[in-house]
């Protein structure tokens, strides 16, 4: 068999990259995947009690790219969805990312004034102050507050989530949910937020439905080395195993889910809930919340952490720590003496923590860049 390209992986990042060669380029592209389905950990779909949930988790998209959300809005329309979060902490529901609302949920109303006034001083209205900074920065009262967000609201998380604290993982993590001196308690402040209308796999899908594409389901790429003729091939797998680990393994963490069906009509207040302390999983994620689908009954998902073991689970989270990424570079290394024969891209391809919008800004740059801009010849 002979395609123009061989695409390994049908996530976000393998589907654009198809539907960019095939329709802009009138190139025959090839998708082989090692699940049973496309749409990679963003994949949705309806579960035995007829609810929309996610497989892989929540997923809420989100971005400032005007690029991104045009391009996506080709394939689907949008439900109109604003994420927020609940944490418990002492027992109580309390907004996170931690803002002014979070002081009055957990301190009385006259000293969470104070701490709102010194707070507003220090840092003026609508900053957002990633938790490391502010513990490195606050003095007296505001010490104390810091060190009772830290203590309540990430410690506790990231042992489990990622079995580190947060100073051995490093800003870029818990900076994505930093505090914010304002009243807003969406989880993301981007300016397009929303969910595809019928979800993400109906938007994959439209993408991928395209006569110069074929998709190969529960086919790995090794299964099929060798047997297949291409010009070109996009790898969005691990990089670590397409080179058989000769680096060594780059580390991940992986997530068991446990779904439940509930007889009510809503389970919690908002669609997550997410439990930094006492118990062993991190968060609890209602769908219905996301989707707004109405319907009898609600599915929830309830998120356990824990190290990725090949072969015994998947890899969700790459690890942003230095030796990793050190590691990491030898990969690289390796991928770029191949002369651009092959491409990588993706979050598990360049082991970087990427957001849905990054990874299509990230395939359609490399669409425009390396294969549209004829640099691979
Ligand atoms: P993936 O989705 O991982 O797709 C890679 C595909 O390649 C997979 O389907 C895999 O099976 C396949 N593959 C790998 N190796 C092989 C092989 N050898 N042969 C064949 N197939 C192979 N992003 C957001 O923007 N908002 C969110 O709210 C959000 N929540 C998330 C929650 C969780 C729990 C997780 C894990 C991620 C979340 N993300 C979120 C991130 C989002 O999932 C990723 O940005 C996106 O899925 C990356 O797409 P990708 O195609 O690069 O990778
Ligand atoms: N985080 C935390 N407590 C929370 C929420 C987030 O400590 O209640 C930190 C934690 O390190 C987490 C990171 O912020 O891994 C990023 O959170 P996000 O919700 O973006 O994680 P994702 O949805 O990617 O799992």
């Amino acid at each position: 068999m002979k395609v123009d390209w061989l695409i390994v992986g049908a996530g976000f990042t393998g589907l654009v990259l198809a539907e960019r060669i095939a329709s802009q380029l009138d190139e025959k592209v090839l998708v082989v995947e090692r699940r049973n389905h496309i749409g990679g950990n963003a994949y949705d779909h309806y579960d035995e009690n007829g609810i929309m949930v996610h497989r892989y988790g929540p997923h809420l998209f989100h971005t400032n790219s005007d690029k991104v959300w045009r391009y996506l809005s080709q394939f689907t329309d949008w439900h109109p969805y604003y994420h927020r979060v609940l944490a418990l902490v002492d027992g109580k529901k309390v907004p996170v990312p931690f803002n002014l609302n979070s002081l009055y949920a957990v301190f009385t109303p006259g000293y969470a004034s104070k701490l709102e006034g010194l707070l507003l001083n220090h840092y003026g209205f609508g900053s957002k102050v990633p938790i490391l900074k502010l513990r490195q920065e606050a003095s007296g009262e505001l010490h104390c507050l810091t060190e009772y967000i830290y203590e309540k609201v990430f410690y506790g998380y990231n042992l489990k989530q990622w079995g580190l604290t947060p100073e051995e993982l490093g800003p870029s993590v818990t900076g994505r949910v930093p505090v914010h001196v304002s009243r807003d308690d969406r989880y993301f402040q981007d300016r397009y937020q929303a969910i595809p209308k019928h979800g993400y796999t109906e938007m994959l899908q439209r993408m991928a439905n395209h006569s110069n594409i074929k998709i190969l389901l529960n086919t790995d790429y090794q299964e099929i080395e060798g047997e297949i003729k291409f010009d070109g091939m996009v790898y969005t797998g691990l990089i670590d195993e397409f080179f058989n680990y000769m680096y060594g393994e780059l580390p991940y963490r992986s997530l068991q889910f446990e779904f439940g069906y509930h007889s009510v009509d809503t389970y919690q207040e908002v669609a997550q809930v997410n439990y930094p302390n006492e118990q062993s999983y991190t968060r609890i994620s209602e769908y219905k919340h996301i989707t707004g689908q109405r319907a009898y009954g609600t599915t929830v998902s309830i998120e356990y952490p824990l190290a990725y073991r090949r072969g015994q689970n998947l890899p969700y989270y790459p690890v942003p720590r230095e030796e990793n990424r050190k590691r990491y570079n030898l990969y690289l290394s390796e991928a770029e003496s191949l002369d651009n024969r092959v491409l990588f891209a993706g979050r598990l391809a360049d082991y970087k923590y990427y957001n849905m919008d990054q990874a299509v800004a990230r395939a359609l740059g490399v669409f425009e860049k390396q294969i549209a801009g004829g640099k691979r010849s």
